[in-house]
């Protein structure tokens, strides 16, 4: 009986997770990781939601990124700081300046915010920062934006919007912060779970890190979701070995297309090349919006 027992087990440890890659369609492209004993400082806009009271949305944020950083601080060389509230709503990184991961509220289309004929619609980056508006798909509540070297994988900035935008028909995300009950289905109110802040963003801190959307229905990074669902701000298994795994204490940062043998290679990968390589951009969203990439930047 006990053997059977510890099959079982076994067998639930071992689940997948999916890392992120420079380009996820090929298996041998690098994937993406932070360099080990990186403190990820987090800045959330100081306009936070305005339609959350008590500033409870802060918390919550705050909460999402706790919940990863418990499990770093068990196992893992990373750690994540929350750092003071910012005024820059740009998802950019600028290693000619102090960089900022921001977490930021998008309350506005590019569409409507930016005339048709601005000059930043012929941008690589469009009109998102110049407008302060959402210019991803309007069916994802969320989006995640890593900068890093395609040539190495390695991450250096990490920013996560939040889809508050009404659409062309007027309806739109509304972030709740309570625990129950559901909202009934079409509404949105502040008293019952509309779209859950902690569940999203939990999800998403998971793509800063390093994670792709899992197969597994009841992970954190399932791209799936639902109205009222509150089960993402719980980290599950995989999740949580992959800290364990990618980011080990005392060591160095987990390649993937590196094998054992050449592990001196990825030390030396790792050391050199940083600074004036063009990052690439990568955008990960929840609820069935595709990853998206910009050359560029
Ligand atoms: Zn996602």
């Amino acid at each position: 009986m006990s053997e059977l027992v510890l099959v079982a087990l076994v067998a639930v440890a071992q689940g997948q997770y999916v890392r992120s890659r420079v380009n996820d369609s090929s298996s041998t492209s690098p994937c993406l990781w932070w360099k080990e004993g990186t403190e990820i400082v987090y800045r959330q806009h100081q306009a936070g939601n305005m339609e959350i009271m008590d500033d409870r949305e802060f918390t919550e944020v705050r909460e999402a990124f706790d919940a990863w950083n418990t499990e770093l601080g068990k196992c893992a060389s990373l750690k994540l700081t929350e750092g003071a509230r910012t005024t820059t709503t740009d998802v950019a990184y600028d290693s000619a300046r102090s960089n900022e991961n921001v977490v930021v509220f998008k309350t506005k289309r590019c569409t409507v915010a930016a005339p048709a004929t601005a000059a930043c619609w012929q941008r690589v980056d469009g009109c998102a920062n110049e407008y302060q508006c959402w210019d991803h798909s309007l069916t994802a509540i969320a989006v995640t934006t890593t900068f890093f070297s395609p040539n190495t994988g390695q991450i250096f900035d990490g920013d996560i919007e939040l889809n508050a935008a009404p659409n062309s028909n007027g309806s739109r995300f509304i972030f709740t912060v309570v625990d129950s009950p559901p909202c009934p289905a079409g509404t949105g109110r502040q008293d019952c779970v509309a779209t859950d802040l902690q569940n999203t963003m939990t999800h998403e801190v998971g793509h800063l890190l390093g994670l792709a959307h899992s197969p597994s229905r009841s992970s954190t990074m399932s791209a799936e979701a639902v109205p009222g669902e509150t089960s993402k701000r719980v980290l599950d298994a995989d999740s949580k070995r992959f800290l364990c795994e990618v980011y080990p204490k005392n060591g160095y940062a987990v390649q993937c297309v590196l094998k054992k043998a050449d592990s001196q290679l990825g030390v030396t990968a790792r050391g050199c090349g940083v600074v004036g390589v063009p990052a690439t951009v990568a955008l990960v969203g929840l609820w069935g919006l595709t990853r998206r990439r910009r050359k560029g930047t």
